[in-house]
């Protein structure tokens, strides 16, 4: 059987109209020597938000953009795993942001919320440039290039870095290589299309070692994480009968884990991973703990259940197979409202 991939994804961008390309491109092209340009991803930022930003914000600084800052919500701790990604330099905590940029760059973010108090700057008079790939973005900003077919928010922004006529050097590379990697799973997932491998083709031809970025990206945690995950995969439940017999699997991880291991929040980033791998079952669930009664709900599906659109009934958002909220109670609360929304939906 032949995997097709649905919709005209074998371009970047067929859902971007030509209008707001060139609109995007005069924004940048339209900037004073002195301008402010602020970029920000999504808290509790991933491989695509933060090398989506910072590959686009390293083209930038090549096209001689000067007052550049690059922000996410949230504390102002860059994961492990990114730690050695090109241009961190442009990172500036929350409070740093410019008030008022003259050029808004936003990457990765399918809704304001993701976005915490840096949304305000969505208010402020400068253009707002959007650049994402999420089906459920809610189409703020002035300028939107949105395109859902793309397997990251990177292959919008490589797009418009060309465009622009910047060359990907090594750096630009290596962070949109990281950006790819993550988002399609290692060219794992549907998304992964002809052009995503005519991109990594041109990005390995800078230079980059792949084995290197993806050790330090995927293949190392610390030991504290490790038995931070035997932990919570112990305690993971599965459900065979539910999602009308589909299957459901899921498990919690909570903030007294992460300090009894000394971990950090983004450990749990990794942990939907063997969780989704169970094969009685087509939903997989990930609650984590982030505050007294709140958590991040990671939901992912192999194929039969939309979970965005769950996601979405429950304040969240992302992809049909990949998608996330915000959840309140306990874990068992959280649950009880993921079930009940996919009873709803367990036939798409
Ligand atoms: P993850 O489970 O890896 O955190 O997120 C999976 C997908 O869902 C990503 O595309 C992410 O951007 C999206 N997502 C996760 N949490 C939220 C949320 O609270 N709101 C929205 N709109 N999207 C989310
Ligand atoms: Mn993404």
């Amino acid at each position: 059987m032949t995997d097709t991939v649905a919709g005209p994804s074998l371009a970047a961008g067929p859902g971007i109209a030509e209008d707001d390309w060139a609109a995007a491109v005069a924004a940048v092209r339209g900037l004073a020597p002195d301008a402010r340009v602020q970029l920000v991803c999504h808290v509790n930022p991933d491989g695509d938000a933060l090398g989506s930003m910072l590959g686009f914000g390293l083209g930038l600084r090549a096209l001689g953009v000067r007052e550049l800052r690059a922000s996410f919500p949230g504390p102002f701790d860059v994961p492990g795993p990114f730690a050695g990604m090109p241009g961190l330099e442009l990172l500036v905590p929350e409070a740093e942001a410019y008030a008022e940029p003259d050029l808004l760059l936003v990457f990765d973010v399918a809704a304001e919320s993701r976005m915490g108090p840096l949304a305000a700057r969505l208010a402020g008079p400068g253009t707002c440039v959007v650049l994402d790939h999420h089906a459920t973005n809610t189409g703020f900003g002035d300028v939107r290039l949105v395109d859902p077919f793309a397997a990251a928010t990177s292959v919008v922004a490589v797009e418009l870095l060309d465009r622009l006529g910047v060359p990907l050097d090594r750096e630009i590379a290596e962070c949109l290589y990281i950006a790819l990697t993550t988002d399609t799973g290692s060219f794992r997932f549907d998304m992964t299309t002809p052009r995503v491998h005519e991109l990594a083709a041109r990005l390995l031809a800078t230079g980059l070692r792949p084995g290197d970025i993806s050790r330090r990206v995927f293949d190392t945690r610390p030991f504290g994480a490790t038995k931070l995950f035997a932990d919570a995969l112990a305690r993971a439940e599965l459900e065979p009968g539910a999602v009308g017999g589909l299957g459901l699997v899921w498990t919690y991880a909570t903030l007294d884990d992460l300090a009894r291991h000394g971990q950090q929040p983004y450990v749990l980033d990794a942990l939907i991973d063997p969780v989704r791998c169970v094969a009685e079952a087509d939903v997989s669930v990930v609650v984590k703990q982030t505050g007294p009664e709140e958590w991040a709900v990671s939901l992912r599906s192999k194929g039969a259940v939309d979970v965005s659109a769950v996601a979405m009934a429950l304040g969240g958002g992302g992809h049909r197979l990949a998608a996330g909220f915000t959840g309140h109670g306990t874990p068992d609360d959280v649950m009880a409202t993921v079930r009940a929304q996919l009873d709803q939906r367990s036939v798409t």
